[in-house]
């Protein structure tokens, strides 16, 4: 039996009217009042429309965040005034995470047990970067230069910031590009993606009531080639943050060179997953589902490679397979939903195609394989699916796919498996299972990736460095990175005789 979750009453209300774009503090329509239709993914039904700005737009933003960094309070203000009002804008999202999260789900369909949890993250990731307004410090340098010489460093924030993200954790994705930035001082304006803006337009009235000054946080919503290109070649934008595909961060960097942006970028990946025989078989068993399930495998560190080795290969797959039949495949306000719908009927189409491919390639189905029939005939549903005989070298195994969707390869030495899980142009993420604790440092160690997980996965913290190494990233998020790529570093020298 189905029971849906009822829909959160301010989350009724907020999609009743169409959305305005938020600039220089004011709601506003596109200049050329255009309007993108934003629908449910699990049903297909309208949830509203947002303006579809374009490059005026963005012009507008701009200066207006320009405005707010030149002439306003904020970078000026002392630093634990600022945290204090990150810290209010993180009780207020924490105050309507429910809203936050049934916003998400209707957006993006992921379950509410899931965008629930994305809230409370956002809420901790503004908290964690309040912290940090105060605690932005330079350094002083022992000079070697002839003379008494008193030679310093500050940070400095470094004036328009601009982020663009995309929608597979709408609100999450797009707080990263607000928090630390906004803790140093900067001013910001963010671009959702075109399939998911909702939640981020309800946080920036969140971001009034905390009482920020007009033009410090701006949310410009439209399409990537128009709005997205426009801040990432303008003149005014001192730096931009982007997450989203390999192929579109080509672009943002070269868009960038216009004026020599800052630039930071997380992007795809093709992740390794080692279980080792000697693992504990339960814990592997969970983490190879969740690692390529969680949010339909729309997720960039997803573990899209299943490396197992030899001796459990057969019984794990069979195993996986029975563990993945369990998971409930629909609507993300139904209390059993496990795994919701892929984005878009593209984004299943996509999906689709790759198994065509990988089974044209002589990759074998041991569960799922294509859509999934549920009572939501206009839904974009995949069945989570295990793919074996598969090879490193298949399209399968090279190209991020992006749904729910591993591809099983047996492996019986472990400098193989290295060799194997190396072999990639992606480097985000990677999981080993092992109870011996040699043998995980040592694979962790020559991963070439940005983040490892042992005996887990899927975890992430606003205090731990997030991205990528080769072509999945450059730069980090969180923690310190995010202090880093938010500063200019200024010199000073002082001749003090
Ligand atoms: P995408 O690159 O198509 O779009 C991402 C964002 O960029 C959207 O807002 C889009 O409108 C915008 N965009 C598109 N073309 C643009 C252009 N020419 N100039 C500027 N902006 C443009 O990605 P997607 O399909 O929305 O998202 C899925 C991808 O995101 C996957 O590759 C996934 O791995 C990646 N991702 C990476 C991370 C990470 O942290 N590394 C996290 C989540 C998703």
């Amino acid at each position: 039996m189905t029971t849906l979750i009822a829909l959160n009453r301010k989350a009724v209300e907020f999609t009743s009217k169409p959305l305005k774009m938020f600039i220089g503090g004011k709601w506003v329509d596109a200049i050329s009042g255009k309007r993108t239709e934003i629908r449910n993914p699990a049903t297909g039904e309208l949830i509203t429309t947002a303006a579809e700005g374009d490059k005026e737009d963005v012009d507008r933003a701009v200066a207006a965040a320009r405005k707010a960094f030149e002439e306003g309070p904020w970078p000026k203000m002392k630093p634990n005034e600022r945290a204090r009002l990150i810290l209010k804008l993180a009780d207020l999202i924490e105050e309507n995470a429910e809203e936050l999260a049934h916003l998400d789900t209707l957006d993006y369909g992921q379950p509410v047990s899931l965008t629930i949890g994305f809230a409370a993250a956002a809420a901790n990731n503004f908290r964690y970067y309040a912290g940090w307004a105060t605690k932005i410090t330079g350094e002083t340098i022992p000079s070697s230069t002839p003379g008494n010489i008193f030679n310093y460093t500050i940070r400095e924030p470094i004036g328009v910031c601009a982020g663009i993200v995309p929608w597979n954790a709408p609100l999450m994705n797009a707080i990263m590009k607000v928090s630390a930035p906004l803790a140093v001082g900067n001013t910001v304006i963010v671009k959702p993606s075109e399939e998911t803006p909702i939640s981020l337009l309800r946080f920036a009235e969140l971001v009034q009531e905390a009482g920020f000054p007009d033009g410090v946080v701006n949310i410009v919503t439209g399409y990537g080639p128009t709005v997205g290109s426009a801040l990432a070649s303008h003149t005014d934008v001192d730096k931009i943050a982007f997450t989203g595909s390999t192929i579109t961060g080509r672009q943002i960097i070269q868009n960038s060179a216009s004026n020599i942006k800052k630039v930071t970028l997380e992007l795809g990946g093709k992740s390794a997953h080692i279980i080792f025989a000697d693992a504990d078989y339960e814990t592997a068993l969970a983490n190879a589902a969740n690692s390529i399930f969680f949010n339909s495998g729309q997720v960039c560190f997803a573990g899209s490679r299943l490396f197992v080795e030899g001796k459990i290969y057969d019984r794990f797959l069979a195993d996986l397979a029975d563990y993945s039949k369990n998971y409930k495949v629909g609507n993300g306000f139904d209390k059993e939903t496990v795994i919701g719908p892929l984005i878009s009927a593209k984004q299943k189409k996509r999906v689709l195609n790759y198994l065509e491919i990988g089974q044209k390639e002589g990759a074998e189905v041991v569960i799922g394989g294509d859509a999934t029939e549920t009572d939501l005939a206009n839904g974009h549903f995949v069945k989570p699916t295990v793919l074996a005989n598969v090879h490193n070298e298949m399209r399968i195994a090279r190209e991020e796919i992006f749904g729910p969707v591993v591809g099983a390869m047996p492996f019986n030495d472990i400098d193989e498996v290295i060799k194997q899980a190396n072999d990639t142009v992606y480097g985000l993420g990677g999981g080993i299972c092992t109870t011996d604790l040699r043998k995980a440092h040592k694979v962790a160690h020559v991963l070439r990736t940005g983040n490892v997980w042992i005996n887990t996965y899927n975890i992430t913290e606003p205090g731990s460095p997030f991205g990528g190494y080769k072509q999945s990233g450059l730069g980090r998020e969180n923690g310190a990175a995010s202090i880093d790529a938010y500063t200019e570093i200024k010199n000073v020298w002082v001749n003090l005789d």
